[in-house]
């Protein structure tokens, strides 16, 4: 590797010298180093756009000396193709136990191998403590002039907008058919009257709520709906499906016999 520097014409090799500092120019650029003979003591500036530092060769594994083994450079010893070090639920990633490739992705690669690995380890342990997320209250939206006007009956099968919906969605047993439309949305003018009716088949077995997406954005947000009309099913708090468009009678009526 010397060989290969001193032969090669673009570069200087400065024995003996250190980096103190990098110099800029008024723009706040690098323009130089300020570099210092380690012999004299005496100082002067490089000038140079890039400082590119090399690491050497010696790893820094110094606090794992008598810990786990390593190798007479230094590297950590691992058990080939795999992240185990010589202690058992120690794994080591990344150039620290590779004297070969020292590459950024191969050390991601041995860095996943060595994530799984102790994952497996804690898994196969009984040390995995699974964290969960504190359950966090369910955001509480002011009931809008129209929901109390409406007023809310949950024996009834029909009803309309996103306070109905919640409260069914909630407390209903019953399969629930939503029909998202909006004002401007002709097809969901034809829609409206054939679900209707084949709700009336199925009365107090189903409930229907419509909601127009215009004036309950948050819950058509919520359930994903990009366009009307569309109908969703739910019960016991479970979206069954979800039917885009206008379809055959028959199609919502076989869905609602077998899920009711
Ligand atoms: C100048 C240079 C150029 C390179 N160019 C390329 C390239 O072009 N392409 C490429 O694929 N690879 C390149 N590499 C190699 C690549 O950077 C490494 O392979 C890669 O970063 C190794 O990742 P690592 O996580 O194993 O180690 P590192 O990235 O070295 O991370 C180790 C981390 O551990 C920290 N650490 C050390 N000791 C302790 C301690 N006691 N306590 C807590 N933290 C500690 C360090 O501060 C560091 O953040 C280059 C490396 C250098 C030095």
């Amino acid at each position: 590797m010397q060989d290969r520097v001193f032969d090669n014409p673009n570069v200087t090799v400065h024995f003996n010298t250190e980096t103190v500092d990098i110099v800029s120019n008024t723009k706040g650029q690098m323009s130089g180093i300020l570099i210092r003979k380690i012999d004299t003591g005496e100082e002067s500036v490089l000038e140079a756009k890039g400082l590119f530092y090399g690491i050497g060769h010696s790893p820094n594994s110094e606090l794992l000396k008598g810990q786990v083994k390593l190798d007479q450079s230094g590297y950590i010893l691992v058990e080939e193709g795999t992240a185990k070090t010589s202690v058992v639920g120690v794994f080591a990633a990344g150039d620290v136990q590779d004297h070969e490739w020292r590459q950024a992705v191969t050390a991601a690669g041995s860095g996943c191998i060595a994530a799984l690995s102790v994952e497996r380890y804690l898994v196969s342990n009984n040390l995995l403590i699974e964290f969960h997320q504190p359950k966090t209250d369910e955001v509480k939206k002011e009931l809008t002039d129209r929901d109390v006007h409406e007023g809310f009956d949950i024996s009834l099968t029909k009803h309309k907008g996103q306070y109905a919906l919640r409260k069914l969605y909630h407390e209903s047993p019953r399969l629930i058919c939503v029909l998202y439309t909006s004002p401007t949305c002709g097809p969901c003018r034809t829609l409206k009257p054939i679900l209707s009716k084949v709700i009336d088949e199925f009365d107090q077995n189903v409930h229907f709520v419509e909601i127009d997406i215009e004036e309950d954005q948050e819950v058509a947000a919520a359930a994903g709906i990009m366009g009307t009309p569309c109908v969703q099913f739910f019960k016991n708090k479970e979206m069954l499906k979800t039917v885009s468009g206008v379809k055959m009678k028959r199609e919502y009526r076989e869905f609602i016999e077998s899920n009711k």
